[in-house]
This record gives structure tokens, sequence and C-alpha cells, in this order.
């Protein structure tokens, strides 16, 4: 089946006792055993959930995986795929990523041992170059975060396997519906839920996916050992977000491609960064592995953090305001907001410079969305 089907009906039959057509929630942390040694299908929730796993299963399909595991946030969900190495073992992680990423790496991997090193993963020798004989790891986003660059999967996916490593992609920003990395020759997909998959600002959550049995096995462990599980109503939640994420996506990227072109010609503005845009130095990379662009858009405003506050300052319909993904449009400062945990001199190095506004756009009408940017835009001249 395809995959707006498969959003809507995989992992999540009707409810076999009541015909229910929704999951129900099952709100209820133990399960009845009907002897000693005789559990039914789940014992604890926190180990397995029939609404968790309709959730789990969803996802493992809309990604092409076989495994799905949710848990409580995006950095719950990062941190149980860096558990899977230790003390003394090597990553490679892609340079333009997320902030809360790059700070799990620095300030609480690395105190047990495990290094770290930074590379532009849009040229796959440069990544090839950083390998050493620990690394274990190779970490990325694509399209990035802020920047909107995009690494090569399947290039990096052949410089993971020749060196015997694992190629983990963060595919929050596309989305399953217009990048799917375990068909690229990932061996790991990461998602913050809490953006597109849950799609309306309303929820947080992660996800893991995987193919290999070596790899389910050790993260299914460390999701019940370390118990960073979400709750039952949020797994409802992301369910119910899945179900529409086709069409969201779809509308995400109409009014995105509309935006970046009347950015793109905006005197106010020194540059935008959207993969859909033909004048993106990468421009054909997305059109060869991904389906679609996305919804986000950044740029450099002409005149640094000054004319940034007054743009800022002047919107009336985006909302200024960290993460992304929801049906509503948001902008926001990677700076001082969702950057600020990376030192400013690293972020100038990785090209994030002082005029630099990230939008998430949201499905509202583009008319309201482009008159609200150029009224905007208008106080910054
Ligand atoms: C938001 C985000 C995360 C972290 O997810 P949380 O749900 O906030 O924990 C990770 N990666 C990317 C690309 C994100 O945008």
């Amino acid at each position: 089946m395809r995959f707006e089907t498969r959003a809507i009906h995989d992992g999540q039959p009707s409810d076999p006792v009541t015909g229910a057509v929704m999951t129900p929630v099952y709100q209820t942390s133990t399960f009845q055993q009907d002897g000693i040694g005789k559990p039914r299908a789940y014992e604890y929730s926190r180990s397995g959930n029939p609404t968790r796993a309709a959730l789990e299963a969803a996802l493992a399909s809309l990604e092409s995986g076989k495994y799905g595991l949710a848990f409580a946030s995006g950095v719950a969900a990062t941190t149980a795929v860096f558990n899977l190495l230790g003390p003394g073992d090597h990553v490679v992680a892609g340079e333009d990523l997320y902030g809360g990423t790059y700070r799990l790496l620095e300030k609480v991997f690395r105190r047990w041992g495990m290094e770290t090193t930074y590379v532009n993963a849009a040229h796959p020798d440069q990544v090839a170059a950083a390998f050493t004989d620990r690394t274990r790891l190779l970490w990325v986003e694509t399209p990035t975060n802020p920047l909107l660059k995009l690494a090569d999967l399947r290039a990096l996916a052949d410089v993971a396997r020749t060196r015997k490593a694992w190629l983990a992609v963060d595919n929050t920003f596309a989305s399953p519906y217009f990048q799917r990395p375990l068909e690229l020759g990932a061996h790991i997909v990461v998602h913050s839920t809490t953006k597109y998959l849950g799609g309306h600002s309303d929820v947080i959550g992660g996800a893991v996916v995987v193919s290999d049995d070596e790899l389910y096995r050790p993260l299914n462990t460390y999701q019940n050992t370390a118990g960073a599980v979400p709750g039952l109503w949020d797994c409802w939640l992301v369910l119910r977000g899945l179900k529409t994420l086709a069409v969201r996506m779809q509308a995400h990227e109409q009014n995105a491609l509309r935006l970046a072109r009347f950015l793109e010609k905006h005197p106010a503005i020194e540059r935008v960064y959207y993969p859909g845009l033909p004048a993106h130095p990468q421009h054909e990379l997305a059109k060869r592995q991904m389906s679609g662009f996305g919804g986000m858009i950044s740029f450099d405003l002409k005149g640094g953090f000054p004319a940034v506050e007054r743009f800022v300052g002047g919107l009336k319909l985006f909302l200024l305001a960290e993460s992304l993904g929801g049906v509503e449009s948001l902008a926001c400062y990677p700076p001082k907001m969702t950057h600020s945990s990376i030192p400013p001199s690293e972020r100038r190095r990785r090209g994030i410079g002082a005029g630099l506004v990230r939008l998430s756009v949201g499905i509202e009408h583009v008319d309201d969305l482009e008159q609200d940017l150029r009224q905007a835009l208008n106080t910054c001249a």
C-alpha cells in the first residue's frame, strides 16, 4: 500500500474488542496476568503498551523499517542511539545540527569517554577523512538545522558501511513523507515527533526506526531499561498526527516554495536557504533523494541583529517561537534561541550569521503569510 494509506491504517486496526475505529488510549500502567509466568501480550506499560505499539508499528511502516521505538522526546530517542556506543568509541557528526544534539554529545557523552568529530556532511570525502579506527557511528541531519544543507545519504551510507560503522539520520526536517533514509542505505532513523509527525505543536515525543535485529535488540532493551518512554496520550496524539502527515506536508511545501521565491527577490534579504530553489547549491541532490523540499526556510537579513529585531517585532501572523513542523507558522532566531548552546565562535564558523532567521512555514493561506512577511520586511528597510 501507498504512504497515505499506510499512515492511516498500518499498526492501527480497529479495536478487536469494541470495533472502535480509533486506537484506544490504553491508559493503564499494568496488565492482569493469567497465572504466574503467564502474562498476556503486555505486562507493564514502560515495557510495552498497545497504544504505544500502534504508534511504533505505524512509524516503522512510514520509514520503510522493520521496528519503531517511541521515546519521550527527540533527545531521548537520540540518547538511545548514542547509548549503542560505549567509552572510547568515536562519533563522526555533521556539524550543522540540532543544538540539543550537539549539547548532548558535548555535555553528556564526552564525559563518558565518547568523542565526536564534527564535519561538513555535504562533503563525503571530508566525512570519510574524519573516521578513525574507533568510529562506530556517523550521525547526520539532512536537510540540516538551521542552514538547510543536504548530505548525500547514499554516499554516506557507503562510507559508513566500508568502515563498519552505522549511519544514523535525524529525519525530523524532511519527515518520511519526503525522505526515507533507510531506503537510501542508512541503518538508523531518528525523529523528534514533536515536529511534523505530531504536526500540531501539542506534544513532545521522539522515535527511532531500524530494520536490523542487531540494532533493534539493544535499543529495545535500552528503551525499557532507561525508561524515557512517552505517555499514552502523547502516543495517541502522534498517531493522530501521522494520519494527516501526507496532506500537511504537501501544504507546508507548497507554501514554503511560494514564500522562498518571494523572499529570494526581496531587497532586505541577503540570501535564502531552501533546497527547493534552483539557486540552492544542492538542489539537484534534493531532487534526487527527496520527493519534496519541506516546509523550513532560513534566510540572512541585511543589517544583522538590529534588522532581525525589527523584522520579528513587525510580524503579526508568524509567531516568534522555537520548534517547527506545526500547522501554524513560526519564526525563530537560531543564534539566540535554538542554537544558543553552540559557542558564538563555533556558530560563526558554521555559517550561522547574526542576520539569520528560520521560518517554519505553516499551512495557513499563503497570501496571508506572504503579506505578513512583506509588511514585517518593510520595517527593516
Ligand atoms: C526538535 C529537534 C530535536 C529534538 O527533539 P525534542 O522532541 O525537542 O527532544 C532533534 N532534532 C531535530 C532536527 C529537531 O528539530
